[in-house]
């Protein structure tokens, strides 16, 4: 049952085109760091989608809003960082309500994107997102930035190892987040990788 739910529901992600331009989507913010990947976003003039953490939103509100103002997408990853399996019904409900309402309140439109806290998925949560006009975004490509260096992640997103249509997972809490993407960019761009936002 839910395997069979969470394939429609993440169809779309999965069975992708091999021409799709790349996205850049970083979780767990906003954070201190978060700032500096913004100056590296810049200058490598990339937009991205922030999968955002209500209570880091609450923490760093002025960089919540720096990321708006320069161009990038935010999505909802949770008021905290808790396995979707840990809340009721009820409690995901309202977490989506409240994850909702931040974005709007950053002028965001829906559709609303929602990335669940360790990719967690329960069948509870499908109705409630489709309620609260979220669409799921998981990930078809992990940097693994959190276990790896920063040449190692760049080792490891060659070019030529994307995966068609790249959904790539990184987390902008990480200091060597920004030289990463400075690393990696260029390296993209130049074997014609091609950079979008995803619509919402
Ligand atoms: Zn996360």
């Amino acid at each position: 049952m839910l395997r069979r739910l969470a394939k429609r529901v993440l169809n779309p992600w999965l069975h992708y085109d091999s021409s799709g331009p790349l996205w850049l989507t970083f979780d767990d913010g906003p954070h201190e760091n978060t700032l500096v990947l913004l100056d590296a976003l810049d200058e490598v003039q990339v937009r991205a989608l922030f999968f955002v953490q209500g209570v880091e939103a609450e923490r760093r509100p002025e960089v919540l809003a720096e990321t708006v103002r320069r161009g990038h997408r935010l999505g909802w990853h949770g008021q905290r960082h808790v396995h979707p399996r840990e809340l009721s019904g009820a409690a995901l409900e309202a977490d989506l309500a409240r994850g909702r309402a931040l974005l709007e309140a950053q002028g965001q439109r829906g559709p609303f994107w929602y990335r669940p806290p360790y990719g967690g998925l329960v069948p509870r949560l499908f109705p409630r997102l489709r309620r609260n006009r979220f669409r799921l975004m998981m990930w078809n490509c992990d940097s693994e930035d959190s276990e790896r260096s920063v040449d190692e992640v760049v080792a490891s997103l060659a070019p030529a190892r994307l995966p068609p249509r790249p959904i790539l997972l990184f987390h902008d809490d990480y200091a060597q987040t920004a030289d990463t993407i400075r690393r990696l960019v260029p390296v993209w761009r130049d074997a014609g990788v091609e950079f979008a936002l995803p619509d919402g």
